[in-house]
């Protein structure tokens, strides 16, 4: 039987998430239709896709930007209608003719796009994990509140997906351990400083950070990889995805990063996914779940790849992981906090106004000051987001 056409929304299409989904997409103009493009400021970027695809909507954040895009659409003959700003980017997540919703900006900015998607009961397919680590209480509620389904593109979390009996995406009301599972073993590469040493981390460049030895990514995810904050990130995003708490989820450095992560069961059993380190394998998973389409990424060749290693995390050279565990434990608005104080850090980092050694003492600094409350409005997640970036901005300002 044919599968029924999917519209789709592309939150963050210019980016590494969202050039690898329209690669995928394209590959099966039988499933899918792209309905929506957005992007911050890539116009050019952008018109290349809108002619290619053909989406109804085309959204810029920037208004001159969008100026620009649209004299290039119509210069073209494109039918695409150009729209700018937040509200634009709500009605594309959330209008009645669209099927599915691929959250892929980067960091904060993404939450209320992508609350929009989940209010308006999309299927949601979640890359900007910033969105959840922020208000993962009120995130889950609303997508248990509104029929919303929701899906990992995260690799280790599409992995841990994968692994959970019966691909069941109800863990957020029901919890893991009611499925017989003991722990998640979220796997991480390591980044590019995973053997460098410590006294030389205050010497790397953002070039060197963005560097990531198995990954092709964004800037800011390939900082967070590298000072292994986006573990940290991602092990408060497993909580929140699969219902379970900090305790149950160990890291676990795997330099190749060919297992993507693994769930072990109470009887002993530990279930992994394994591939190549290529994006567009769990963008495909998410887009056609439950069944399989092809997705461009090659055959894992085992006998080449020869050998897979395991150890554990060290602290003492990444004290983002540490503080983003600590975090997880506080829960609250801590996680908000400390997604915040790291964004502010990050952005100063590749501006080469901090050193890669500061990241982790800006979030330290604003962390350990912060009251921490129980969130139980946007507004309130708004506000600790709003305080630790002006903390965070006072600190760096002052060095
Ligand atoms: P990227 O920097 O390559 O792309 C970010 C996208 O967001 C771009 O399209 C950009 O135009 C858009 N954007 C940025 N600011 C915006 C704003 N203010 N308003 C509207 N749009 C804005 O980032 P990426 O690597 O594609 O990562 C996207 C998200 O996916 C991040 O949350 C990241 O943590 C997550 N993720 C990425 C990867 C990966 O392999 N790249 C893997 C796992 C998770
Ligand atoms: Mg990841």
């Amino acid at each position: 039987m044919q599968a029924a056409l999917q519209q789709i929304t592309i939150l963050g299409a210019t980016g590494s998430i969202g050039v690898s989904t329209l690669d995928v997409i394209a590959r099966h103009p039988e499933r899918y239709r792209v309905f929506a493009l957005s992007a911050d400021r890539r116009w050019q970027l952008l018109a290349t896709q809108c002619l290619m695809h053909k989406p109804r909507y085309a959204v810029l954040n920037d208004p001159a930007a969008a100026i620009e895009l649209e004299r290039e659409l119509r210069r073209q003959g494109s039918t695409t209608e150009v729209l700018q700003g937040a509200d634009a980017l709500a009605a594309i997540a959330s209008d009645g003719q669209v099927d599915t919703v691929m959250a892929a900006i980067v960091g904060a900015v993404g939450l209320l796009p992508t609350l929009a998607a989940v209010k308006a009961g999309k299927k949601v397919l979640l890359a900007n994990k910033e969105a959840l680590v922020m208000a993962g209480g009120l995130f889950t509620r609303a997508v248990v509140g509104h029929g919303a389904v929701l899906l990992p593109i995260d690799s280790e979390h599409n992995a841990i997906f994968q692994c959970l009996p019966n691909h069941r995406p109800d863990y957020l009301a029901e919890g893991l351990t009611s499925s017989g599972v003991r722990k998640i073993l979220l796997t991480a590469s390591g980044g590019p400083f995973r053997n460098t040493p410590i006294a030389d981390l205050a010497k790397v460049t953002p070039e060197q950070a963005c560097a990531h030895p198995n990954w092709s990514m964004g800037q800011k995810i390939s900082v967070d990889s590298a000072t292994m904050l986006n573990k940290g990130l991602e092990l408060i995003e497993a909580c929140w995805l699969f219902n379970t708490r900090p305790q149950q989820v160990q890291v676990v450095i795997h330099p190749q990063s060919v297992i993507h992560s693994m769930v072990e069961y109470i009887d002993g059993s530990v279930l992994a996914q394994l591939g190549n380190p290529d994006m567009r394998t769990p963008i495909a998973h998410a887009l056609a779940w439950p069944e399989r389409i092809e997705s461009g990424v090659s055959s894992l060749d085992l006998i080449a790849t020869a050998r897979l290693d395991f150890s554990a995390p060290d602290y003492e050279r990444f004290p983002c992981l540490r503080l983003a565990q600590q975090a997880a434990e506080v829960s609250g608005t801590a996680p908000a906090i400390l997604n915040a104080a790291n964004e502010c850090a990050v952005a100063a980092f590749l501006n080469r106004k901090i050193r890669f050694d500061q990241i982790a003492i800006v979030i330290d600094h604003v962390l350990s000051r912060l009251p921490v409350i129980e969130p139980h409005s946007l507004a309130q997640v708004q506000s600790a987001d709003a305080e630790a970036r002006a903390m965070a901005q006072q600190l760096i300002a002052s060095w």
